[in-house]
């Protein structure tokens, strides 16, 4: 399976809010797939661990989606569910067991053979490198997982994984929008273009808050300017912002109506200029660069 994956992503974080019945999720994939959004983001703990049945159930509705469509998901975060009643705290595990066992649990919940590409979702303090290689290894051979990845993670971080692995990781998926801009800076990207990694941005419009709280700030304002010229709207903005970086960021869209995911899919077609580009950075952090 190819990890050559689109530049856009669709994220399924949200699905318990979108308040669709299988049938309808089925056509919301059906629907991205005709934008050319054939690659889903998912993880074990989304919606209290219950967003991958959910999508699974959609499948099932409709199988043939099934072949036409990549797969992402997650594991290493532990949440404190009614539905994991052994976890007492909150904590991250990347141990061999807890992978191996993530995956039988996302393969049987989605019910597919194979991700597509699985990612460690956050940096594990207690991570044991080799015991990672080792169950990668594993899951690759079975053909579980075709590829694998990392999600939040800093360079070294990255690195030290790296170091122990026999395939290159494909992916780091980070938070990255004009709300929170830190990647730029703390060597994520740099360290993804020189490797040719692919990044992925999750929240790219914030979670929301762009349309929701930044009308009336200068990053809106700065915003409807632009938009005005270009004839864009501020959520194709910020991902047309996203898209002009070098590293070739994939944005992981989050929302679940066809008809903003259309617009999101045209800010593909929006080239922004440098200045352009340094305005809306200067506008969301409210600096000049130095
Ligand atoms: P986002 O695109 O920044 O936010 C999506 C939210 O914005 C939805 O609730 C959407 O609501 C809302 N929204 C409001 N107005 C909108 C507009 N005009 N256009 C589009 N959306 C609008 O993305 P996100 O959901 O926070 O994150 C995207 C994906 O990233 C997730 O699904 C998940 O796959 C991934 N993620 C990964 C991590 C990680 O640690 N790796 C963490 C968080 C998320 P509607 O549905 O009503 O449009």
């Amino acid at each position: 399976m190819s990890t050559d994956f689109p530049r856009l992503i669709m994220g399924v974080w949200r699905i318990g809010e979108w308040g669709l019945n299988p049938s309808e999720v089925a056509r919301l994939i059906e629907g991205c797939l005709e934008l050319g959004l054939d690659t889903f983001d998912l993880a074990d703990i989304y919606h209290d661990y219950r967003c991958e049945a959910m999508f699974g159930a959609a499948l099932r509705t409709s199988p043939a989606l099934k072949s036409r469509i990549r797969l992402i998901s997650k594991c290493g975060i532990a949440l404190v569910s009614s539905n994991r009643p052994d976890h007492r705290v909150t904590h991250y595990n990347t141990s061999h067991g807890h992978i191996l066992a993530s995956v039988e649990h996302s393969l049987a919940a989605l019910g597919v053979e194979q991700l597509d590409l699985l990612l460690i979702h956050r940096p594990d303090p207690l991570m044991d490198a080799d015991e990672v290689a080792g169950a990668f290894g594993e899951l690759q051979c079975s053909g579980k997982v075709a590829a694998f990845g990392v999600s939040n993670f800093l360079p070294h971080q990255f690195d030290l994984l790296q170091s122990r692995l026999d395939s290159p990781l494909v992916a780091n998926q980070l938070e990255v929008s004009l709300l929170h801009t830190e990647a730029l800076w703390d060597g994520s990207l740099d360290q993804a273009q020189r490797l040719r990694v692919m990044p992925q941005a999750w929240s790219p419009l914030g979670g929301g808050r762009l349309a929701r709280e930044s009308r009336d700030s200068a990053l809106g304002q700065a915003l409807a300017t632009l938009g005005r010229e270009l004839n864009a709207t501020p959520e194709q903005l910020a991902i047309a912002w996203l898209l002009r970086h070098p590293a070739g960021i994939h944005p992981v869209l989050g929302s679940g109506k066809l008809e903003r995911i259309r617009l999101l899919v045209e800010a593909q077609h929006i080239a922004l200029d440098r200045q352009q580009w340094f305005g809306l950075l200067e506008a969301a952090t409210g600096q000049e660069v130095p």
